[in-house]
């Protein structure tokens, strides 16, 4: 199993910073931000200490693909209503693919978008339009739409409304999926039933495109379209059905990322890394934290 979990980046340490974070997990992955997710200031890719993060993931055996990228939230390319607010986000989605590849990062994780006051066709054709308005991205970048929970306007909560996203981009090769299993739990899929889910993501958008797995429990039931994330085992999907995920040999070579939330201010990363490596759940972990 690649695991591995979202980590800070913050100054003094920045990426390296990142990477020493996760290492401290025995995570053999890692997703950050590039600065905070819910605004676009960024700091100049000189500055993040990028060269000695590379040196410490070489030091620690971790591949390059391991460090996955999650661009800011508040960036919607889906939204029809108000294009000035999607041309801002594709232009600073460019600046964002630019510090991925500085990185050494190959993924790039987005979410779709909201459709807003429109309908969620047209919110599916508006994203694929905006992205197709992408000036040439970095060589090999493959930017992840993530399957999202469906709340509010909320597109991409099944896996056929991001193949029809998919279907209409002009470069195909720079996209690609992650999978949020809270998300797609809430949007209705059987998380007890894996293959199954495995098999319909194989035939809808094909197996090829997962690049990065999120792995969060939920804190609501099946089909709720809430996005609330939970820690591993304590919410409505259960750590036996969360570890058959993580463990699929199917998705072997794939990043499965946590982003469960702190326990009384603190990372619970550790705990769930090793309890998935253990194959055992003790609820007791989150207490101790
Ligand atoms: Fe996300
Ligand atoms: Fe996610
Ligand atoms: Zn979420």
């Amino acid at each position: 199993m690649i695991l591995g979990c979202h980590v800070q980046m913050k100054a003094p340490g920045f990426v390296e910073g990142s990477v020493q974070e996760a290492i401290s997990y025995q995570a053999d992955a890692l997703m950050l931000y590039t600065g905070a997710p819910q605004n676009t200031k960024r700091r100049e890719t000189e500055e993040l200490r990028i060269p000695e993060a590379q040196k410490l993931m070489k030091e620690a055996g971790i591949p390059m693909e391991n460090l996955i990228v999650h661009a800011p939230y508040l960036i919607n390319p889906a939204n029809s209503v108000k294009p000035e607010v999607a041309e801002l986000a594709v232009s600073f989605l460019h600046t964002e693919a630019q510090r991925t590849a500085a990185i050494g990062a190959k993924y790039l994780v987005l979410h779709p978008g909201f459709y807003t006051t429109a309908d969620l066709q047209t919110g599916i054709e508006t994203a694929s339009k905006h992205l197709n308005t992408l000036p040439d991205l970095p060589e090999g970048l493959v930017i992840c739409l993530e399957t999202m929970a469906g709340k509010g306007s909320e597109i991409g909560f099944r896996f056929e409304q991001l193949a029809d996203i998919m279907e209409n981009l002009n470069h195909p090769e720079h996209y690609g999926v992650c999978l949020d299993t809270c998300h797609i739990h809430d949007a209705g899929y059987d998380l007890e039933h894996f293959d199954d889910v495995l098999d319909e993501f194989d035939r809808v958008i094909g197996l090829k495109h997962l690049h990065v797995i999120h792995l969060n429990d939920s804190k609501n039931i099946r089909g709720a379209r809430k996005d609330r994330h939970a820690n591993l085992g304590m919410g409505e999907i259960g750590f036996n059905a969360l570890l058959k995920a993580a463990s699929n040999p199917r998705t072997e070579h794939i990043p499965k990322i946590l982003e469960t939330p702190y326990v009384g201010g603190k990372p619970p990363y550790g705990k769930e890394i090793e309890m998935l490596r253990n194959g055992v759940f003790d609820p007791s972990v989150f207490d101790e934290l």
